[in-house]
């Protein structure tokens, strides 16, 4: 009945058995309260790190929707273009319930633009564009140009806002 303690190595016997299986009491005793001890510290170190990453990713699309410019013209004016990337595009969806929305308030379009239909495709199209910025900040460019925006209605009552233009890098003109 008698074993090593895989902890100490100290010889283990039915009176100085601990709560597992391989340990001495001195060393279940020991390592359980460690486990109590650093188990809310480990979860709080984590959370932080969650809540961290959170505050970094938010403080980098801030960023980028900040610092890359998007036109639809070929230039800009007081910046001269020193370097162009291949021609990107970058799609929003929107869900289902939206034709529905749509139809119900079809004489409303006739009028005055609908608010819901106005709402989803102002946030798709934003949507749009924070893609259309990263994609062209993580190809090293800082501004995109010639930029076409366009929706068409797909299958399954979705909505398709797309964006398409040219990254490129400009500096400004001394
Ligand atoms: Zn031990």
């Amino acid at each position: 009945m008698a074993f090593t303690c895989r902890e100490c190595g100290k010889k283990v016997t039915i009176f100085n058995r601990g709560m597992e299986e391989d340990l001495c009491t001195d060393c279940s005793i020991r390592l359980t309260s460690k486990r109590i001890v650093e188990a809310p510290k480990e979860k709080e170190a984590e959370e932080l790190r969650i809540a961290k990453e959170a505050a970094e990713a938010a403080e980098r699309e801030a960023y980028i929707l900040n610092t890359i410019l998007v036109t639809t013209l070929p230039a800009f004016e007081g910046k001269k273009i020193i370097k162009y990337f291949d021609v990107i595009s970058e799609e929003s969806f929107i869900g289902t319930g939206f034709l529905s929305e749509l139809s119900a308030s079809i004489s409303d379009m006739l009028g005055t633009r609908s608010e819901a239909f106005s709402n989803k495709t102002n946030i798709a199209k934003a949507n749009a564009i924070k893609m259309l910025k990263t994609r062209a900040f993580e190809m090293g460019a800082n501004a995109v140009i010639g930029a076409e925006v366009e929706y068409m209605i797909t299958n399954y009552n979705m909505i398709m806002y797309s964006v398409a233009g040219t990254p490129v890098l400009v500096e400004e003109i001394e």
